[in-house]
């Protein structure tokens, strides 16, 4: 039975890792995201298949997740998706320190001394540092993912909150951490241990709070990166907690494939990760130090079209008002349109674009454009000084060049997507809001720049109809 169980996690491990290997394309994703998802089935059946299971209260469960999961599903817009993965990510922590306590409590219960665990070659040393690795990724993923979720949703402001000496009490509380979780692993059996044990819990919760409130503005996309690694990882515990090996297996898939995301994403900052979790970005707003001279000049959408019917190539830059206005069928159509009419089209997606990693790239996917006019950031800006017009469609922080020539300002060394070198770019925003990160764009008072205001479906759609006519 034991033979059967193994070689059955072998096969879900080996579907895991395929599935995986498969998302990296959008040509293969489907079919990676379905033989992932066989590997799960088999791996929950299997579980299940297991001996001396109360299945009462595993249908409980099931039954209380599947009705949370199914109407949060099928409410969720689009743009509140990423807050909806915060919470994943969270609960996929606290799940992992439940696991972590319910194990401790049963130890404990049976007396530690005796406690051999499954595999008699181990001894309870391994579960109390097992457990206290559950505990702490379990909790610090937990609270640090609902802080994220409060500032990405907007219940709370999405700036840094920065205080005198806060490095200083972050780094004693980790100590504190650390200390008490050597301390509970080491004497486990102590009359001190289930007082470590609750300090151990208490400060891997408050952590994840202070961890996370000082980050802000444009650095939120690496810590949900982060966090998501951190879920994966806090997994991987919880199955050495219960000797589970295809939960240890997948929890160092999410674990690892989230830390070379987080890798991404810095890159695509042009920040190290410690400057981002300790650096304190996005505490301040406005410019940065530049003045912005000049104005932002406004377009109507018929004049846009005679520029537009011109143009020999075209390249969109989708951002967050995409996502908010579900703009993605009607840049589809326009796309069309431009290439029936000869022009080239290409669509630049920057990789922190929108609200989550890949935002922009689901979106364009739902709406059927083709892979090869997917253009990478490196590209597109090669040749961006040859396009004739480069159309922004909700995107602000991506293409603000302030990025490039404002040494003073908080992005500056961020790579961004070159518009301001195309020939006309044209900027659709509903008017005068800033980005995530509350920083002004100067593309907007360039010369070469005309906003054409409203909607950006209603504007795209406008196009479409000018087209037509
Ligand atoms: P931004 O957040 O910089 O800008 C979005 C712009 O869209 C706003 O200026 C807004 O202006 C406009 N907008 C909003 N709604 C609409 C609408 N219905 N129609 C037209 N325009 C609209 O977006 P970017 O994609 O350029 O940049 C992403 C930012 O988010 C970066 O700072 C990034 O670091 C951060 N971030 C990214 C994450 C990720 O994983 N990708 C996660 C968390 C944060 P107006 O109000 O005037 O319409």
């Amino acid at each position: 039975m034991q033979f059967a169980i193994n070689i059955s996690y072998i096969a879900a491990a080996i579907l895991f890792i395929f599935g995986i290997k498969m998302l990296g394309s959008a040509a293969t994703a489907v079919k990676g995201n379905r033989i992932s998802s066989l590997g799960m089935l088999i791996a929950v059946v299997v579980t299940l298949a297991r001996s001396g299971l109360g299945y009462e209260w595993i249908a409980a469960g099931v039954l209380c997740g599947a009705v949370i999961g199914f109407i949060t599903a099928k409410r969720v817009q689009m743009t509140g998706m990423p807050e909806l993965v915060a919470l994943f990510n969270g609960f996929g922590g606290l799940a992992s320190l439940l696991v972590g306590w319910a194990e401790y409590e049963r130890i404990k219960s049976v007396s530690w001394s005796s406690y051999l665990g499954e595999d008699p070659e181990i001894g309870p040393w391994f579960s109390a540092i097992v457990i206290a690795l559950a505990i702490l990724i379990g909790g610090i993923t937990f609270t640090g993912s609902i802080v994220a979720y409060l500032k990405l949703s907007g219940k709370i402001g999405g700036t840094a909150t920065v205080f005198p000496g806060q490095k200083a009490i972050n780094a004693l509380v980790m100590l504190g951490l650390v200390a008490a979780g050597v301390l509970f692993s080491i004497n486990a059996e102590g009359v001190n241990a289930p007082t470590l044990f609750l300090v151990v819990v208490g400060l891997s919760l408050l952590i994840g709070v202070l961890g996370v409130i000082p980050i802000g503005g444009g650095d939120m996309p690496v810590v949900i990166a982060l966090l998501n690694s951190f879920s994966g990882l806090a997994a991987a515990a919880a199955g050495f907690v219960i000797s589970n090996t295809v939960l240890v297996v997948a929890g160092c898939l999410v674990g690892a494939s989230g830390l070379i995301l987080t890798m991404i994403m810095c890159k695509a900052m042009n920040r190290t990760l410690g400057n981002v979790l300790f650096g304190g970005f996005g505490a301040a707003s406005g410019s940065g130090g530049q003045q912005v001279e000049g104005e932002m000049k406004g377009v109507s959408v018929e004049d846009a079209y005679y520029v537009l019917e011109a143009a020999q190539s075209v390249v969109f830059v989708p951002g967050y008002g995409m996502a908010v206005a579900q703009a993605q069928h009607a840049v589809k159509e326009l796309a069309e349109i431009l290439e029936r009419n000869g022009a080239e089209v290409r669509h630049a997606v920057h990789p922190v674009a929108g609200r989550m990693p890949g935002h922009m790239n689901v979106l364009l996917a739902e709406a059927d454009v083709p892979y090869e006019q997917l253009c990478e950031m490196d590209d597109v800006n090669a040749i961006m000084s040859t396009v004739d017009v480069a159309i922004v469609i909700g995107a602000n922080d991506v293409v603000n060049p302030s990025a490039i020539d404002d040494e003073s300002s908080p992005i500056y060394g961020m790579p961004i997507i070159n518009v301001h070198q195309a020939k006309t770019v044209f900027a659709l925003k509903r008017g005068q809001g800033a980005g995530f990160s509350g920083l002004v764009n100067t593309l907007f008072f360039r010369d070469n720049c005309r906003m054409i205001y409203g909607d950006a479906k209603s504007t795209v759609s406008g196009l479409v109809s000018q087209f037509d006519d």
